[in-house]
């Protein structure tokens, strides 16, 4: 019987990873085991090395050159990535402008934020799947704006937005992008000298292990550091040092995760579907009868997830008849996106995601049009 590769929850953590991956952790916790930046011995200098040909690579990944890797902070994921840049940007009582399909790593911090500093939070015009609207936004008031701030693929119905248009619109306004779903996915690829802060993860696209990812900016001088520590560097000193990306990456960094991450970008996985292929599931996917997709109005600017709900069907009832008589895995509800949701109308009761990798084959993506068929069909007629 054919083996489907039925793990459609990408987004929130890809699997399979390629298997140098795990490889190179064993290796790196079995056979080096030394810490980073801290010492002479042999140990210590090959795990520094590690973590610095890392760096070189998610640059060259990022912006496409192995030079600007002192752009590279790392963290532990996309999300302190985004407490790093939020808070270390020192908002005061200004504007930030945000898009309507905002993550709840942004939208937390920016309410606990405005709560604290007052800063005031706007929303970007929008089309009716959440796109920027940049005919809209050409004529909007951005004085005293601090920030604006913008998911690069909403994590609900993956639509892209246009960042570089958007930065050619707000001119010196710094532009933060959140692309935690598309770093490491070659056809996603954000024009990064257009883009002052970019946050980035290593468990999604790029195939890492969790636990790594960073900002990466050319403009690291305009953020305070929000947590203080050790450095092994400017040891003397009470304060932070003053050179990134050490100012930002206080503590024993995570070791095994940014060796993984390393390993991952030295084995990127080709798509093993096409955007046809993806039409076509998408196409077979709006034939169901009762079944609404949430997704980009233009394939043009569709990402690699989208998400679904059912007519008259409660989404975790779908959900765990997919997984329970096919195998299927999604993630249903919310997905830490109450905002989106609200603006596309799906909240409270949240959608189900599909969301691809570059593992899934035409035939994996076949199986699941016909297992959603079938589910949606059994469940219907009851
Ligand atoms: N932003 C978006 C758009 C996301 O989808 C996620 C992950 N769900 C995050 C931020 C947070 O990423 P991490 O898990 O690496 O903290």
């Amino acid at each position: 019987m054919a083996q489907y590769n039925k793990y459609f929850d990408n987004a929130a953590t890809s699997y399979p990873k390629p298997p140098e991956v795990a490889q190179a952790i064993a290796h790196y916790l079995n056979e080096i085991g030394g810490t980073y930046g801290r010492s002479f011995y042999e140990r210590s200098r090959l795990a520094t090395a590690m973590v610095e040909e890392t760096r070189e690579l998610i640059a060259e990944r990022i912006c496409g050159s192995r030079r600007h890797a002192d752009h590279v902070v790392f963290t532990s994921g996309a999300t302190s990535a985004l407490n790093l840049v939020l808070q270390g940007i020192r908002l005061k009582g200004d504007n930030v402008f945000i898009s309507p399909l905002e993550h709840h790593a942004v939208m937390r911090t920016l309410t606990a934020l405005s709560a604290r500093v007052g800063c005031k939070i706007n929303v970007l015009p929008a089309k009716s799947d959440g796109l920027i609207d940049l005919e809209k936004t050409a004529t909007l008031d951005f004085s005293r704006t601090a920030m604006v701030i913008v998911s690069h693929q909403s994590n609900v119905n993956g639509v892209v937005q246009p960042v570089t248009a958007l930065k050619e619109q707000i001119g010196e306004i710094p532009l933060l992008v959140d692309a935690a779903q598309t770093v490491g996915r070659p056809h996603l690829t954000v024009e990064a000298e257009m883009v002052d802060f970019i946050t980035w993860t290593g468990h999604k696209a790029l195939h890492g292990p969790s636990g790594v990812g960073g900002v990466f900016s050319g403009k690291l001088q305009l953020l305070e550091p929000m947590v203080f520590g050790g450095t092994g560097s400017n040891s003397e000193s009470y304060a932070m040092p003053d050179e990134s990306p050490e100012r930002f990456e206080a503590g024993t960094p995570n070791l095994a995760g940014i060796v993984g991450l390393g390993a991952a970008l030295r084995h990127p996985v080709a798509s093993r579907h096409s955007r046809e292929d993806y039409l076509r599931l998408l196409d077979e996917l709006s034939a169901i009868k009762g079944l609404k997709l949430h997704r980009a109005a233009d394939f043009a600017v569709q990402g690699d997830l989208f998400s679904f709900s059912c007519e008259g069907l409660d989404c975790g009832e779908v959900a765990t008849h997919l997984y329970y008589q096919h195998g299927i895995e999604t993630r249903v509800g919310l997905h830490c996106a109450a905002m989106a949701h609200r603006f596309l109308g799906t909240f409270p009761q949240g959608t189900i995601r599909i969301a691809l990798s570059s593992f899934h084959t035409a035939e994996d993506l076949g199986f699941l049009a016909a297992a959603v068929r079938e589910s949606v069909h059994d469940l219907l007629s009851r």
